[in-house]
C-alpha cells in the first residue's frame, strides 16, 4: 500500500480495532508529518509531544495513526484510558447524554449523573466514614480545591508536599510540584506557604518507612509547626516522580501524625487511582484512610473529570458558592465516569491490573542487565529505573534512547522520574497478553541495543 494512498480510511476505534502492531511507514509517516508541521505553526512550542504521530483511532491495546500504522499502547494517554480507548460502554453513555443535554452548569441546575458519580466515589474511596465529593475538570483543579477545602476547615495556611511529587501545572500546583524542568522553570513566582519534605524513596534513601517518616515529621515540626499546617499532600505511589513506592510504614506513620495534630491528609490518587495499581485506590495497599482523596485521569475513560472526595465535616466546612466552576462535573463527563466505573467493576479490571503487573514485573526482573537499577510499582503501574552500573547514578540518556527507539518500532512507552531515568509502563487494562508481551519484547530489544 502506498503511504499516501488516498483510499486510506479511518478505522473505528474501540476494542474491535485490529489488535496488532503494524508499521506501514516509518514514524512519523507523511500524513502524521503533515499534522506535526501544522502543529508547529499553530500550537506553541511549550505544548510538546512524545510520540510523533497523528492519532486517528484507538482501542484495546493499540493507537492507529493517519498513515495506517498501529502502535502498541503502553501509556494509556498517561494512565487515563485505563478501561481502554473508546470503550463501548463509555461511547454509548456519552452518545446518549450528549443527545439529552450537554451542560446546564451544576451550580445553576443540578442533574442526577453528578450526584451519582459523587455517591460512587464516596462508596469506593477508602474508609467507611461519612463522605462528600465535589467534581472538577482536571487533576490540578482537584488538587487546588483539596488545598482550599483543607485550609478552610483548619483555618491554617501551610501545605506540605514532597520531594519527587507532581500535582499539576496551575500556579498552586506548580508550587506543590517538585521538579523545575520542565514544569516550573521560568513560570514563577509561585504560591506561598508550600513546604517540601523528603519522601520515602527506598532505592535511593535506603531508609525504612518509619525512618523516612520520622525524618519528614521532624522537619515539619521544626520548619512549620503543626499549628500552622493545613494539609499534607502526597501521591501514595509517586507518578511523574518515577513510580516511587514508599517503604512499608511510611504512609501510615505520616497519616497517624496528621491525625494526632489536626492536619488534613490528602492522597493525590490522580495517577494511581481507579484500578491502576490493582485495587480501586493505591491507598488501600498501604492500609491508609486519607481524609481527602483527589482523583482524575482514569475516572471517565478519557473525558475530562476530576474529584475531591473526603470526610463530610472537612468537605462541608466551605461556605456555599465557595467551591465549583462552570464546567465542573459536566454531564457528558459524568455519564462517561459512571460507565467507566461500571466497566472496572463488571470486567474486574483491578484483577487484570494485578495480572499485568505480574507479567511486567516477571519479564523486567528476569532481564540480566546491570543498567536496570530497580523494577518497581504495583499492578499496571510498573517502572524500571535505569542507572550507570559503575556509579549507581541516574541514566536519563539511556531511558530516553530506549523510549525513542521503542516508539520508532511502534510501541508507545513513556519516561518519568525526577532524574528522567525511568521507563514507565501504564498499559490500558484492555490490552491482550500477546500485545503486551510484544511491546515488552521491543522495549527490551531497544535496551539491549542501546
Ligand atoms: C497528572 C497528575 C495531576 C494533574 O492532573 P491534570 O489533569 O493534568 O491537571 C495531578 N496529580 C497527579 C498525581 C498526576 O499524575
Amino acid at each position: 500500500m502506498s503511504t499516501t494512498d488516498a483510499t486510506l480510511t479511518t478505522p473505528t476505534g474501540g476494542p474491535s480495532l485490529a489488535q496488532e502492531r503494524r508499521l506501514v511507514t516509518s514514524i512519523p509517516g507523511p500524513r502524521s508529518q503533515e499534522l506535526l508541521d501544522r502543529k508547529a505553526a499553530a500550537v506553541p512550542a511549550g505544548v510538546g509531544h512524545t510520540v510523533p504521530i497523528s492519532a486517528v483511532a484507538a482501542g484495546g491495546g493499540v493507537v492507529v495513526d493517519a498513515d495506517g500504522n498501529s502502535l502498541i499502547d503502553l501509556g494509556s494517554g498517561i494512565a487515563v484510558t485505563t478501561v481502554g480507548n473508546a470503550h463501548p460502554r463509555v461511547v454509548a453513555a456519552v452518545q446518549e447524554q450528549i443527545a439529552q443535554f450537554s451542560h446546564t452548569c451544576f451550580m445553576i441546575s443540578p442533574y442526577e449523573s453528578y450526584v451519582a458519580v459523587a455517591e460512587k466515589l464516596n462508596e469506593l474511596t477508602p474508609g467507611d466514614h461519612d463522605k462528600r465529593t465535589a467534581l472538577f475538570n482536571s487533576g490540578a483543579e482537584a488538587v487546588e480545591n483539596a488545598v482550599k477545602i483543607a485550609r478552610k476547615f483548619t483555618g491554617r495556611p501551610a501545605v506540605v508536599a514532597f520531594d519527587h511529587g507532581y500535582h499539576g501545572r496551575t500556579n498552586l500546583t506548580m508550587a506543590l510540584t517538585a521538579k523545575s524542568m520542565p514544569y516550573k522553570s521560568g513560570f514563577g513566582p509561585f504560591a506561598p506557604e508550600v513546604y517540601r519534605m523528603p519522601a520515602s524513596y527506598p532505592f535511593r534513601d535506603h531508609l525504612t518507612g518509619p525512618e523516612a517518616a520520622a525524618k519528614a515529621i521532624s522537619l515539619i515540626e521544626k520548619q512549620i509547626g503543626a499549628d500552622n499546617l493545613a494539609a499534607v499532600l502526597i501521591e501514595p505511589i509517586q507518578g511523574e516522580g518515577g513510580f516511587i513506592v514508599p517503604a512499608d510504614g511510611f504512609l501510615p506513620a505520616i497519616v497517624d501524625w496528621c491525625k494526632a495534630n489536626g492536619v488534613v491528609f490528602i492522597a493525590d490518587e490522580v495517577q494511581s487511582g481507579f484500578a491502576r495499581t490493582g485495587s480501586w485506590f493505591a491507598s488501600e495497599q498501604f492500609g491508609i484512610v486519607p481524609d481527602l482523596v483527589t482523583t482524575a485521569k482514569g475516572i471517565a475513560g478519557g473525558l475530562p473529570l476530576a474529584g475531591v472526595t473526603g470526610r463530610a465535616e472537612i468537605m462541608d466546612a466551605s461556605h456555599a458558592g465557595g467551591l465549583g466552576g462552570t464546567y465542573g462535573g459536566n454531564p457528558v463527563a459524568c455519564a462517561a465516569a459512571l460507565a467507566t466505573i461500571e466497566a472496572y467493576a463488571e470486567e474486574d479490571l483491578a484483577a487484570r491490573a494485578r495480572e499485568i503487573g505480574e507479567i511486567l514485573t516477571a519479564r523486567l526482573s528476569a532481564v540480566d542487565d546491570p543498567r536496570i537499577g530497580e523494577v518497581r510499582g504495583r499492578g499496571a503501574m510498573i517502572a524500571a529505573e535505569f542507572i550507570d552500573p559503575a556509579t549507581g547514578a541516574p541514566a536519563p540518556e539511556l531511558a530516553g534512547a530506549v523510549a525513542k527507539a521503542a516508539i520508532a518500532e511502534g510501541v508507545i512507552v513513556l519516561t518519568c522520574g525526577t532524574y528522567g531515568n525511568v521507563i514507565r509502563f501504564l498499559p490500558p487494562l484492555s490490552i491482550g497478553d500477546e500485545l503486551l508481551g510484544e511491546g515488552l519484547d521491543i522495549v527490551l530489544a531497544a535496551l539491549a541495543a542501546a
